[in-house]
């Protein structure tokens, strides 16, 4: 089958991979121009790693990842309040994980530069041809959405879905280990700092070539001024002034015109993941997963079925376009509900008193 693929995402590379495997014809059409893409970095947990092994990829993850065999909770001080070891985590920047599923795609399958403009339709409303701002335009059978939260596809075929925020933001930074030599923390090891009154935690997890550190805080108690480098700076100091020292340290050493915040939010109700002949696939398809953790492993879930759906159709060769996606949203919402609610249980975790939420 020719399937179009508009966004160069995660979500939309994995779906290359996974149905470019399968034999069909595949491209990718990203908005951005190459070198403007890349990215922060992530921490991909067990869960995240079953959906790497279930798509083969996992041996490749663990040999470019940073691996990270255990995950502490710690106080404010550096005291250690709950272990993780043999956690099987890794931690590693997006371009390199991009890369992972790129070096499988034949080469020329992702177009970039193509920002999505509008759809052609046949008068049955399936989608023939993706049309772009550069006035060019590609034919497709099938069509995935992945042109993630703000999903101009799905604002113009379904309509915009209004998100509601979560009670807590993030600030996500990045120091390249050659900026930074003794940060004083183990390059196998993420932590977590949380403060006794909850709602305020500092993570650090390091990649091979960066260390990834990042505040999450409770919006009702703690604001940043606006997005600048010196109000995140002056937010990072105020917030942790009293804290281990090594946050100081971190802080000292980061560029903050690089920080990335990002808004948590979700929608109440999961509407529509497909439209006739088109699926939407990673966060164009599913916002609504309260913290943006699990994104990439949810991403690869949405690829795994829409290859299965595809390759249902292949069987059945008088199953048109138009039916194809009709079974992927029952196929993804009991998983997506299930996460939805594990990630409300670490929210409301993440808010408590330290004592309340470990029982200490
Ligand atoms: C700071 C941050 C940290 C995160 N950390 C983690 C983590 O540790 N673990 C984890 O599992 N997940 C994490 N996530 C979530 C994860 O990044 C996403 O859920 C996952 O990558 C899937 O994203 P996506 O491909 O749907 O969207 P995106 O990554 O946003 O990709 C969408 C793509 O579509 C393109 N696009 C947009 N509009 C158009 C258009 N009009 N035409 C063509 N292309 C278009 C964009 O340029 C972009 O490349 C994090 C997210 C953020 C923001």
């Amino acid at each position: 089958m020719n399937v179009v693929i508009i966004g160069g995402g995660i979500a939309g590379i994995a779906a290359a991979y996974c149905l470019s495997n399968d034999g069909h014809k595949v491209a990718v059409y990203e908005k951005l121009k190459k070198s403007n893409w890349g990215g922060l970095a992530y921490l991909l947990e067990n869960e995240e790693i079953k959906m790497f092994k279930k798509i083969g990829l996992d041996d490749e993850l663990y040999a470019i990842a940073n691996p990270i065999d255990t995950q502490n909770k710690l106080n404010t001080q550096g005291k250690v309040i709950e272990t993780a070891k043999n956690s099987r985590a890794v931690c590693i920047p997006r371009n390199e994980l991009l890369k992972i599923f790129i070096s499988h795609l034949n080469k020329n399958i992702i177009k970039y530069g193509k920002s999505f403009a509008a759809f052609k339709f046949d008068p049955h409303h399936n989608i023939t041809h993706a049309c772009f701002s550069d006035n060019t335009h590609y034919a497709g059978d099938v069509f995935i959405a992945a042109d993630g939260i703000n999903s101009p596809v799905r604002r113009l075929l379904i309509g915009s879905q209004p998100f509601s925020p979560v009670r807590m933001q993030e600030v996500i930074n990045v120091i390249p280990l050659s900026k930074i030599k003794n940060h004083g923390f183990c390059l196998n090891e993420a932590v977590k700092f949380m403060s006794d009154e909850g709602g305020l935690a500092v993570g650090v997890a390091p990649t091979r070539n960066s260390i990834i550190w990042y505040i999450q805080f409770d919006v009702q108690k703690y604001q940043i001024l606006n997005g600048q480098a010196k109000s995140i700076h002056e937010f990072s100091l105020d917030v942790t002034r009293l804290w281990d020292k090594r946050i100081k340290n971190l802080i000292e050493h980061t560029d903050f015109s690089s920080s990335y915040i990002v808004n948590n939010v979700y929608v109440k109700n999961i509407s529509k993941l497909h439209y006739h002949n088109l699926a939407f696939c990673g966060e164009s398809a599913h916002k609504f997963l309260t913290l943006v953790n699990v994104g990439v492993g949810e991403a690869i879930g949405d690829a795994l079925i829409v290859k299965r759906l595809l390759h249902k159709c292949d069987d059945k060769l008088n199953n048109i376009p138009t039916n194809v996606f009709k079974d992927y949203d029952k196929g993804r919402i009991g998983a997506l509900l299930k996460q939805y609610n594990k990630n409300k249980d670490s929210l409301n975790k993440f808010l408590q008193p330290l004592k309340v939420a470990y029982g200490k």
